[in-house]
């Protein structure tokens, strides 16, 4: 683990609530009086997909105040920093949440704040990607869209998640052509479940990056491969999960050997009890993977950034410091 530690990460699959530290959430839920039943869900162990997502109904309730977005952002970033991780792309699903007077600019404009506020004490370098909710009808989805083109370049690209069993491809489509017409980055979580005809959807759309990906027949699969489109894969996650029966019969194997672009994430560091840290040194101990190739990973995610090229060289740069002064 200290190899993993000490090694500069790139972290591109994020979600905000899913990052948060257990000693706030605690904190949060005193404060606002939360039902001891609920802070039952939050107890860790591992959990079905559906159970993750009441999870993080109940950690909504706790986050719903613009300062408290604000907090949690500037903490997270923090953690992640501590981590090593020199670039983070921090992924949140803006909320129209009239009833706390929130709507999805305020609460954009909160996080950014929190942003700018861990900026002030490391070196991270944080974008952000607005994510769409599935449960999301077809305006609201266009919304973010809109919203994220407006906050550029704090805000790079777009994500699709939320329960996988919920929602149809169609709603969110136009918003996804428009967002990338308005030059926005997009990432798009597929095969989380089995739903052969939505992921042969999403791989003809061809977003700039896919999320997770553990559901694949040999049609899909092979579509999956001649793409070259880069995959985020979040070890933790999908075992706790239960989406893959145990880390050596991950899907990370295949992929990586076939040569697939891969880059290892976090997905939800709180909610599954990790770090990047931790999915780098457990990808080397069920993949057999040496440090030079946990090296490699590590430094070929820099190109799957949604950064520019001017930027992605500058962190190649601060890659090859870090080369030359532990080798
Ligand atoms: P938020 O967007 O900052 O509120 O982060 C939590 C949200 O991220 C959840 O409500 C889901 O919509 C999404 N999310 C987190 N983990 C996953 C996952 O594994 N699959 C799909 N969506 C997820």
């Amino acid at each position: 683990l200290s190899f993993c530690t000490s090694l500069p990460k790139v972290e591109l699959h994020a979600h905000l609530n899913g990052s948060l530290r257990d000693s706030t959430i605690r904190e949060l839920a005193l404060q606002k009086n939360l039902d001891p039943s609920l802070t039952k869900v939050l107890e860790k162990g591992d959990r079905t997909l559906s159970e993750v997502f009441q999870v993080f109904g109940v950690i909504h309730q706790v986050t719903t105040d613009h300062a408290t977005l604000t907090r949690i952002t500037q903490e997270v970033i923090e953690d992640f920093a501590a981590d090593n991780v020199q670039y983070l792309e921090l992924r949140t699903t803006p909320k129209d949440r009239p009833e706390h007077g929130m709507t999805k600019r305020s609460y954009t404009e909160a996080v950014i704040r929190g942003l700018r506020l861990a900026e002030q004490g490391c070196t991270t370098v944080v974008r952000l990607l607005l994510s769409i909710d599935r449960r999301e009808d077809a305006a609201a989805a266009m919304a973010t869209v809109q919203l994220a083109a407006e906050l550029s370049p704090c805000v790079v690209g777009i994500d699709l998640s939320g329960n996988p069993t919920v929602g149809t491809w169609e709603t969110w489509e136009p918003a996804l052509q428009h967002a990338r017409k308005l030059g926005l980055r997009l990432t798009i979580h597929a095969a989380e479940v089995y739903n052969p005809s939505e992921t042969k959807q999403i791989l003809e759309f061809r977003p700039d990056r896919l999320g997770h990906m553990c559901c694949l027949d040999d049609n899909l699969e092979k579509q999956f491969y001649d793409s070259l489109i880069p995959v985020e894969l979040c070890l933790s996650s999908n075992i706790i999960t239960e989406s893959v029966g145990s880390f050596p019969d991950h899907h990370f194997l295949p992929f990586f050997q076939a040569g697939h672009p891969v880059v290892l994430c976090t997905d939800d560091s709180g909610v599954f009890e990790t770090s990047l840290s931790k999915e780098y040194a457990i990808a080397a101990q069920a993949f057999g993977l040496s440090q030079k190739d946990l090296w490699q990973l590590s430094y070929q995610a820099i190109q799957h950034t949604f950064l520019s090229r001017e930027d992605q060289q500058k962190l190649r740069e601060s890659w090859n410091e870090h080369y030359a002064t532990h080798s």
